[in-house]
């Protein structure tokens, strides 16, 4: 059975990072059509600082520890409302990780859970708010119903990540900077809710 380990999360967040640079316009321009045009800068600014931080970690680290690293530094650097939201993630889902020295589905579970419980906790939107938990909520969801197979769960999750994302284009927000905007937020997807389905799309595909 296939199992998430330290090294394997060290991957992904290493991919996340690139990702986030490559991505880093796109995300930018959603957030300049609804927001203050900051948020790929954002995220680019933070996880280049996690890639600094990375090498000051165990040989053989836990997912929980890399998970923590993640979440202190993000905290630490990104700002804004996404720093918070993300720190916590990553923090709670640290949490949830333990001392576990990998992952498999169940545990993989948790770790969704409490991170979107995490942000629902600092950032108290609601589904449909045109926020990030728009693509956490249906990610939880479809991994938890993936069974117990964990690249399953993570492809489950992204996909899922990717469709909330998409499904915010048509609202308006509720929560953040796009709320200022009313009717003028319909039909622009929110930053968040894109990036946070970037970073379970790099998941899915780290091996
Ligand atoms: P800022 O709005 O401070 O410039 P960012 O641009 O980095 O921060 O992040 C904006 C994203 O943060 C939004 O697209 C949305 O997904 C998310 N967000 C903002 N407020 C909340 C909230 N209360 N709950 C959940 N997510 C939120
Ligand atoms: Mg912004
Ligand atoms: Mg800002």
């Amino acid at each position: 059975e296939t199992t998430l380990d330290g090294a394997w999360t060290r991957r992904w967040i290493e991919a996340v990072a690139a990702a986030v640079a490559e991505r880093k316009s796109a995300l930018t321009a959603l957030d300049r059509a609804i927001g203050d045009g900051d948020h790929g800068e954002n995220l680019d600014r933070g996880f280049q600082a996690v890639l600094g931080k990375l090498d000051a970690l165990d040989e053989q680290p836990t997912p929980g520890a890399v998970l923590k690293l993640v979440a202190t530094t993000l905290i630490s650097t990104v700002g804004g409302a996404a720093g918070p939201l993300y720190g916590t993630a990553f923090l709670k889902g640290a949490m949830a990780a333990g001392d576990r020295q990998a992952l498999d589905a169940a545990a993989l579970v948790e770790v969704l859970t409490a991170a979107r419980d995490g942000i629902v906790a600092r950032g108290k939107a609601e589904p449909n708010d045109k926020t990030m938990v728009d693509a956490w909520g249906p990610a939880v969801e479809a991994a938890a119903a993936a069974g117990d197979d964990v690249r399953a769960a993570l492809e489950a999750a992204a996909g899922a990540a990717e469709a909330g994302a998409v499904a915010t284009e048509p609202l308006v927000a509720h929560k953040g900077r796009a709320s200022y905007l009313g009717d003028r937020a319909i039909g622009h997807r929110d930053p968040g809710a894109e990036s946070s389905a970037l970073i379970l799309r790099v998941a899915a595909e780290t091996q």
